[in-house]
């Protein structure tokens, strides 16, 4: 074989190599950043039963909340204008495995960075410090965790850390983990427990269009939240992190905060302790 043919046959059987180990990769490995950039699309994880934080309005069949709004400030600023917003509905139980799987690009899910999370997603800076306690009927005998003795329930999100987080305040509670929080609250309403626990954030969006329920307690534990993506986009996660840093700076960052939270008898953003 002549010397110029088979450095033409390397090269063939070479680039043949390269696009197979491309098409091996899964959907999650690709840089998502460029992605977005070329298709000018990109879908966030968001939660889709809590309102102030990301709620379906039925009205118009659209999301809205705190989170929905922060991913539509975080996207316009990090890639422009034309780049088209998807959201998909998460539950703190089925948000990693679509992170994971490569149907969602990024989440902002009210997911607290967590050491155990760290090693199988990474995440951006905090961009929201909650805190942990428990919503009970008004009138109820229950006026903090710790009065959740031997006897009582208390209802929890599976997938969420508050699971094992209430276990340590009331060990003798039963737990019961529901899978979303539209299910746990109608649970708690049909009086299958005495409580629910959640984040303080999730649980002022509940008693805020239920009165006749309310928070009890201080928050006994400090959520740090953070914008999910799979391990190693560290374009996209750069991007987040910058751009929330700038968001911050010049008070837009805030704004979305007073949007949400300004109104809340009770709340007071990052207040935990
Ligand atoms: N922030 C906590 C967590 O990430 C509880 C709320 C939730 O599950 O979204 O586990």
């Amino acid at each position: 074989m002549k010397k110029s043919k088979l450095l033409t046959l390397i090269t063939l059987i070479m680039a043949t190599a390269l696009l197979a180990v491309g098409c091996g990769k899964s959907v999650a490995d690709k840089n998502i950043s460029t992605r977005v950039e070329e298709e000018k699309s990109i879908t966030w994880g968001v939660k889709s039963d809590l309102r102030l934080v990301g709620l379906l309005n039925i009205k118009d069949n659209k999301l809205e909340g705190f989170e929905v709004d922060l991913a539509k400030a975080l996207t316009k600023r990090m890639y422009g204008d034309d780049v088209k917003v998807n959201f998909v509905p998460v539950t703190s139980n089925t948000r990693m495995a679509l992170l994971k799987n490569g149907n969602i690009d990024a989440l902002v899910a009210t997911m607290t960075i967590l050491p155990e999370r760290k090693k199988v997603v990474d995440f951006s800076d905090s961009y929201f410090t909650a805190g942990q306690t428990i919503i009970v009927k008004k009138g109820s005998k229950i006026t903090n965790p710790q009065e959740l003795v031997a006897g009582t329930k208390v209802i929890g999100l599976q997938g969420s850390n508050s699971v094992q987080n209430i276990k340590k305040v009331a060990p003798l509670s039963q737990v019961l983990e529901l899978p979303d929080a539209a299910q746990a609250f109608s649970a708690l309403q049909s009086g299958q427990a005495d409580a629910m626990t959640s984040d303080n954030v999730m649980l002022y969006g509940l008693v805020s269009d239920n009165p006749n329920y309310q928070l009890a307690g201080k928050p006994f534990t400090t959520e740090e939240y953070g914008i999910a993506v799979n391990k190693g986009q560290k374009d996209i996660l750069n991007k987040i992190n910058k751009t929330l840093a700038a968001m911050k700076k010049d008070g837009s960052y805030n704004k979305l905060l007073l949007k949400w939270f300004g109104q809340i008898p009770g709340f007071k953003v990052g207040d935990v302790q």
